[in-house]
């Protein structure tokens, strides 16, 4: 028996464990009593990561297994190893210009690697899965806010192989083969745990608003670059559903729970149904900083929405879950983990951006 393995305390296979909202997820199941058993090949996370998990739980260790999720029979013997009850998938590629230039690679890690472990779960009889989507699936609103009942039609290769595990997932469920799923769309993840440990450690420079703007605010880039300031929206810039990372890690808890108990799959949008613009972001970053911002507004980015926001309803219905976190919590914490940990994880080289 490993060391893992003594008490009551329930499995999850966490694919991607090591990374932005695994990590979070992580330190929420073993707030709660579970053990997760990380699985992760470390292409975007850092095994720093994980002693921080610990260091925030008090957990002595946590089992980590660097693999791949492509490898069926590494998952097979993970699942088998550690007696997994069910499985917390976040494994895999997330920027969206980098699938438009290598669509193959996103479709390999994405979605080849979702098949490889939904078998090694066929195979083990591991019954229970929550996925990872995105609410990129949605693409060009037909109508605001997105609900789950909103026609599908993702515009990059990202949001293609997300459609195509959620098909994938669907079809499975319907086949009687003994596996419940819970299809997650995050809106727009931001912030991190508020002691500060953990946090989003981008490679390189930083496509998404939030990690620009706190590199900025703490002397790693000049000025952040407002992709259009004359959209139909109320001061002209992108508006997103911003929703903090551990109100999202706390949402795959109540998933999980709901998955364990019931037989019965979901579909379900994870945000806080408010918009918010870069520039309310940019104010309210400046507010809890107490750093200046400089800004240089700059043209669109190709492929952007102008708007849109997630419906909360259902998730509220069905899981008793909403947000309760602000968006001046997500920059409060967000800067905490910034300000402390200004290069990211510790071995990441200094000025590997
Ligand atoms: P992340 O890159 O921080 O975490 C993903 C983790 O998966 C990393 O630790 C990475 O090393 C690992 N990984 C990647 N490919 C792998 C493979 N083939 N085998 C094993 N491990 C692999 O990203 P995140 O922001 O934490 O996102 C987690 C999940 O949520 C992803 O599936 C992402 O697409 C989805 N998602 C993220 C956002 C967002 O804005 N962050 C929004 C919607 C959906
Ligand atoms: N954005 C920006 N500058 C940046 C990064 C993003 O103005 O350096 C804008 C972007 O145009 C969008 C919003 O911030 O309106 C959120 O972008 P992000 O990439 O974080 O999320 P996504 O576009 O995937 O929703």
């Amino acid at each position: 028996m490993s060391k893992f393995m003594q008490g009551n305390s329930k499995r999850i296979l966490v694919p991607g464990g090591a990374g932005y909202i695994g990590s979070h997820t992580c330190v929420e199941l073993l707030n709660r009593g579970y053990t997760p058993v990380i699985v992760d090949n470390f292409v975007n996370s850092s095994m720093a990561a994980i002693d921080r998990i610990c260091q925030i739980t008090g957990a002595n260790d946590v089992p980590v297994i660097e693999a791949d999720i492509r490898d069926t029979e590494a998952m097979i013997g993970a699942l088998r190893e550690h007696e997994c009850e069910a499985v917390i998938h976040f494994a895999g590629l997330k920027a969206v210009g980098e699938s438009t230039a290598n669509p193959l690679d996103y479709y390999s890690n994405n979605v080849q690697g979702s098949l490889s472990l939904l078998d090694a779960m066929r195979q083990t009889g591991v019954g229970h899965i929550v996925f990872s989507s995105s609410a990129t699936v949605y693409g060009t609103p037909v109508s605001l806010p997105y609900t789950e009942d909103h026609p599908l039609a993702p515009t990059n290769p990202y949001g293609m192989t997300k459609y195509a595990v959620e098909l994938m997932l669907n079809d499975l469920v319907a086949s009687g083969a003994g596996i419940n799923a819970g299809i997650l769309r995050y809106f727009n993840p931001i912030g991190a745990h508020p002691t500060g440990l953990i946090g989003e450690d981008p490679n390189g420079v930083p496509n998404n608003l939030m990690p620009f703007v706190a590199q900025v605010a703490v002397g790693r880039r000049p000025h952040l670059n407002v992709f259009g300031n004359d959209y139909d929206t109320p001061d002209g810039t992108g508006v997103r559903d911003y929703i903090h990372v551990v109100d999202l890690a706390e949402a795959h808890i109540v998933a999980l729970e709901k998955l364990l108990e019931s037989p019965d799959s979901f579909t379900v949008n994870l945000g806080s149904g408010n918009g918010y613009s870069v520039l309310d972001v940019v104010k309210a970053f400046e507010q809890a900083s107490g750093r200046e911002i400089p800004l240089n507004f700059a043209e669109r980015r190709a492929g952007d929405l102008p708007a849109y926001w997630a419906d909360p309803s259902y998730a509220m219905e069905l899981l008793g879950w909403k947000t309760r976190l602000t968006l001046e919590d997500m920059c409060r914490d967000q800067w905490a983990w910034q300000s402390g940990n200004p290069e990211g994880y510790p071995q990441r080289e200094v000025g590997a951006a």
